[in-house]
């Protein structure tokens, strides 16, 4: 009898975290925008807030120290276009200065950053799923070794790696940095580029900052994170803009399923004035490479998860994790709102719907497109 009653209450206690992840993952399944942003406001909020909080302290102590820098700049020279190549340059020094002053005063207020961020253990784990996602795809053998062969030789670095390898000369990579990172390198992104013949995926500090704080938490959340916006970075150098001809297929499929979801911009609406599916075969083809970079990112998510045998609780943990970063992302006409983004390619993945144990076919969201 006594025996009885521990067992049933053991029971009791290990089946009621069960019932929760499945009653969450399957709300997961059916509605991800809602289980993801909506009822993630407040957290989102209050994330962003403190954040906000502390990019504003680390501007305030690098700012003085920068200026102080840039101040023992030598004066300008010359006249005309000797004067003005002269000022690129300028303006290329003193954003690597403002930018070392960022990472050196997010260092000492969060603990050095390039190190536990994003390392090169890291990004090697997630290559390595990137280019099993790759494996695994219905493209030719030469295509496979093609892609795999791209994401193996990209340099993950932050702004002062790249500087230092692409010197000072190369102006418009400066201010294509500028344009992704802001002014002051505090927005919170990552963005692949190109440079004399070698391809980078280059993380701005304000995005190591963001991740930085998330680390606080636990490791794998941060590592969670990092797999999904890595692998849509890395991906962006096997994307249609230069593989347009791989691609056909997949776009085709997401104009005619998925291509209502989407929006125009300006010229893309010229199209929409002709027939609804030249207006969808546009906007699908505008926004390919954003499709194709999640839909890699998605891929190689699934990958890892399956790899490393997680409980579905966490499974659905990691996926909420990584993707409520989307969350109140628009669509300006070549990336996808949030809600394409987690209704039709996440949670359309047949292999994230597996891992889930998602019980229903998504039919509502249309066909699913992949490699
Ligand atoms: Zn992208």
């Amino acid at each position: 009898m006594r025996n009885q009653v521990i067992v049933m209450i053991f029971l009791g206690v290990l089946s009621t975290p069960f019932v929760q992840a499945q009653t969450s993952a399957s709300v997961l399944c059916e509605s991800p925008y809602q289980r993801i942003c909506d009822d993630n406001k407040q957290a989102l909020k209050d994330r962003k807030d403190h954040i906000d909080l502390i990019k504003a302290e680390i501007a305030d102590e690098a700012k003085p120290l920068a200026q102080a820098e840039i101040a023992k700049l030598p004066p300008l020279h010359g006249i005309g276009p000797v004067r003005w190549l002269g000022q690129i340059k300028r303006w290329f020094e003193e954003e690597k200065i403002r930018n070392r002053f960022i990472i050196e005063a997010a260092g000492r207020r969060l603990g050095p950053l390039e190190s536990q961020a994003v390392n090169q253990e890291s990004v090697t784990t997630i290559k390595k799923y990137l280019k099993a996602a790759v494996e695994s795809s219905k493209f030719d053998r030469y295509v496979k070794d093609n892609f795999k062969g791209i994401i193996e030789g990209v340099t993950v670095g932050n702004f002062m790696d790249y500087a230092e390898r692409a010197g000072l000369k190369d102006g418009l990579l400066a201010q294509l940095f500028q344009a992704s990172c802001g002014m002051d390198g505090l927005v919170d992104n990552a963005f692949a580029t190109e440079s004399q013949g070698q391809d980078y995926v280059l993380i701005c500090p304000g995005w190591q900052i963001s991740m930085q704080i998330d680390k606080q938490a636990t490791e794998k959340k941060t590592f969670n994170t990092i797999v999904q916006v890595l692998s849509h970075e890395l991906s962006h150098h096997i994307d249609p803009s230069k593989f347009g001809d791989n691609y056909k297929d997949f776009i085709a499929c997401i104009a005619s399923n998925h291509g209502n979801a989407l929006k125009a911009d300006m010229i893309t609406k010229l199209h929409c004035n002709i027939t609804p599916q030249e207006c969808n075969a546009a906007k699908a083809q505008k926004h390919s490479g954003e499709i194709v970079a999640d839909t890699w990112a998605v891929e190689a998510m699934t990958k890892y998860m399956h790899d490393n045998a997680l409980l579905l609780q966490e499974k659905e943990q990691t996926i909420e994790e990584t993707f409520v970063r989307l969350c109140g992302s628009g669509d300006e006409g070549i990336h996808p709102d949030d809600h394409f983004r987690l209704e039709h390619i996440l949670m359309n993945n047949p292999e994230v719907r597996a891992q889930l144990e998602c019980k229903s076919a998504p039919s509502s969201r249309g066909a699913y497109c992949g490699y």
